[in-house]
């Protein structure tokens, strides 16, 4: 996940996950003196509840002495979140939230020169997300989970989730027993209701068969990586003998063809004959 070289720009929202995440980072990046952490913090415009998670994140990176940049909702998109909640829209508060968020961290991270951008989503979120898109019907999220990176635009930072495969009990004890503060009031606009329904599902589930959160999260991350080796298989070419479409270098016809005047195995490097009559 990690360079020697990189500037990870960490998404800092004060909470138990976003601050344990910090402290892990830093802990390994004072090891490569080349490499360079910046908190970046959102300010969504939610009056009672950001204010203090912006002192908590403030008074960590001072402690920690990482630059802290907080950008906000109202100076990137001239709205807060108090007035998306305040109107009848066609989506629940969280939708925006989520998706502004994701554009304001991407860009304020390519400002800043960030190499990498860290967020604190730990193995629940991951595999509640996994259930929710299922939920939804989602198919495109669900086939698109892993695939952040390859064919994304250069204006896009690549993103990096550490503790994807910690448990958020986990994140909950290193922050407790490391003493840092970190915010507890829950958000007013309120979390998603089906994602809180997934998560006491979950919990109820992991506490019998331990291990399910990780094979549900693991599963979904397979998924979509053989979907995306399908999408890549499926990107014809013109075959080099023949100039007929095909996913390979040579065609399965050419292939066969030459396979059978010369009487070897394999005619042509990495293109595999595969047996059809099985
Ligand atoms: Fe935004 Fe919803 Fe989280 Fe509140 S609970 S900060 S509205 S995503
Ligand atoms: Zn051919």
């Amino acid at each position: 996940m990690l360079e020697p070289h990189d500037t990870v720009a960490v998404a800092l929202s004060g909470g138990k996950d976003s601050v344990t995440l910090l402290r892990v980072l830093w802990k390994l990046e004072r090891r490569f003196p080349p490499a360079r952490l910046i908190a970046l913090t959102v300010d969504e415009g939610i009056s009672g509840y950001r204010g203090e998670a912006i002192s908590i994140s403030r008074e960590v990176c001072e402690d920690l002495k990482i630059e802290h940049v907080v950008v906000s909702f109202d100076e990137l998109f001239g709205v807060t979140m108090d007035d998306v909640a305040s109107r009848r829209n066609e989506l629940k508060p969280c939708s925006y939230c989520g998706v502004l968020r994701r554009k304001a961290l991407n860009e304020s991270a390519r400002r800043l020169g960030a190499t990498k951008l860290a967020t604190a989503h730990n193995l629940d979120d991951e595999a509640q997300t996994a259930l929710i898109n299922v939920m939804h019907g989602d198919v495109e999220r669900i086939l698109q989970a892993s695939q952040t990176t390859t064919k994304a635009p250069a204006s896009f930072i690549p993103r990096i989730k550490p503790l994807a495969e910690v448990l958020e009990r986990e994140t909950a004890l290193y922050a407790y027993a490391s003493g840092v503060r970190f915010q507890t009031t829950p958000c007013p606009h309120g979390h998603d209701a089906l994602r809180g329904d997934i998560r006491v599902m979950l919990n109820r589930l992991e506490l019998k068969r331990p291990g399910l959160k990780y094979t549900i999260a693991r599963s979904f991350e397979r998924l979509s990586e053989t979907a995306e080796k399908i999408e890549e298989r499926r990107a014809f070419r013109a075959c080099k003998i023949c100039g007929d479409p095909t996913p390979n270098d040579v065609c399965e016809a050419c292939l066969m063809l030459r396979t059978l005047k010369t009487g070897s195995a394999i005619a042509f490097e990495g293109t595999p004959l595969t047996d059809r009559s099985r």
